[in-house]
């Protein structure tokens, strides 16, 4: 079985291809991709016979209806505080805009996440410690991953008021997922999708969410990339961006990883329409703006990021939507339902002395202990606590 890297029209066959290339570096020759070949593989075809929606979409395949939307998913990683809030609203504000968060604790503000959400938001999951050495991610054990997925699931909703239900999506540390180990405790614990894994052989033309019920069937980028079956559980694929410069052709996966940066308004805006453009003049796959927040105090990449946004808000069928809104619409054609939340009753400051934290929860009153991983209700003393 030799694959070709393009996708062949509407469908494809789930493809086993597992070349490293980490994130951000220059590019291999387009050649790296065209030889792979193994004969012994066998995977059953995904189609309209034993793949249907809701719950079941094929690699490959995407929304037929004459006027498919343009969803743009901009989404920010880490924890949300008093110095990115700044940025954050000044995209948001007055702007037909639905963002995604990835939030993880450490630092964490419950208060203006629970605004974020009120304000028509998505916040997911991007653990509780998001420990920086990613060895411990990649070999986690199933173990490890629960308690760093579902214990930052109680923290956003305890000291947050996130409702449980809205909490459905969920993002890798560093990308780096342990394979299946992580996307059988996402299967587990009712997540609805993840966006950890990058692609470079599938953009152009960009593919759309799929399941993984005939398994992952992307490039892998960071291994390890899972190769078991998850029904239902949708992958909502992290896009390359294309990045040419007089050194060559660089890609990455997240907006702030691309060399060489953008300096000027101009040059930023031109390189997000240049990859946006990828995706609406062919099949409209959802086109990503991941990144964190830190790449946008340049205050000429800011003007040109705007510009960006207030350029395409204005063209025809493009929608800035959350990740989980993009997956209920390929699912049922309309958006979800949101659970409202009330604002926060009262707004403490939680201060710690070890670890020296402090935690701005919703809640009245504080835990006794620093929230942490095994403890999120900070009942017992955090234990493993990074130094
Ligand atoms: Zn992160």
């Amino acid at each position: 079985m030799t694959h070709n890297n393009k996708m062949e029209g509407t469908f494809v066959l789930p493809l086993l291809l597992c070349v490293i290339f980490v994130t951000g570096f220059q590019a291999a020759a387009v050649s790296d991709y065209d030889d792979y070949s193994d004969e012994k593989i066998t995977l059953p075809a995904c189609d309209e016979t034993n793949c249907q929606l809701p719950n079941c979409s094929c690699f490959g395949d995407f929304p037929k209806n004459v006027h498919r939307p343009q969803f743009v998913m901009l989404t920010f990683d880490d924890a949300i505080t008093v110095a990115n809030i700044e940025t954050y609203n000044k995209i948001l504000n007055g702007r037909r805009i639905n963002a995604t968060f990835f939030v993880c604790h450490e630092y964490n503000d419950y208060t203006l996440t629970n605004e974020l959400y009120r304000q028509g938001h998505e916040i997911a999951i991007h653990t509780v410690s998001h420990e920086s050495n990613t060895d411990l991610w990649r070999d986690g054990s199933e173990q490890k991953w629960k308690r760093e997925a579902v214990d930052m699931r109680t923290l956003l909703n305890t000291f947050g008021g996130i409702p449980m239900q809205e909490l459905v999506g969920f993002r890798a540390p560093f990308l780096q997922t342990g394979g299946n180990t992580t996307f059988k405790v996402l299967k587990k614990e009712a997540f609805l999708y993840d966006s950890s894994m990058p692609s470079r052989a599938y953009m152009d033309p960009p593919i759309w969410p799929y399941t993984l019920d005939f398994g992952y069937s992307q490039d892998c980028q960071i291994e390890p990339c899972p190769n078991e079956n998850f029904p239902g559980l949708w992958e909502v694929p992290m896009i390359q961006y294309h990045r040419n410069s007089k050194d060559g052709d660089f890609y990455c996966s997240m907006l702030d990883a691309c060399t060489p940066q953008p300096k000027t308004a101009l040059d930023t805006k031109e390189f997000l329409m240049k990859n946006f453009k990828r995706h609406y003049d062919s099949n409209r796959a959802p086109f990503p703006v991941f990144l964190h927040e830190a790449w946008l105090r340049d205050k000429h990449r800011l003007e040109g990021f705007l510009q960006f946004f207030d350029t395409i808000l204005t063209m025809e069928g493009v929608q800035a939507v959350t990740l989980r809104q993009v997956v209920e619409y390929m699912r049922h054609r309309v958006f979800p339902v949101r659970t409202p939340i009330q604002p926060c009753p009262k707004k403490e400051v939680c201060s710690y002395k070890e670890p020296l934290r402090i935690m701005k929860t919703c809640t009245t009153g504080c835990p006794k202990y620093y929230p942490w991983v095994g403890t999120p209700l900070g009942r017992r003393p955090p234990r493993d606590f990074p130094q």
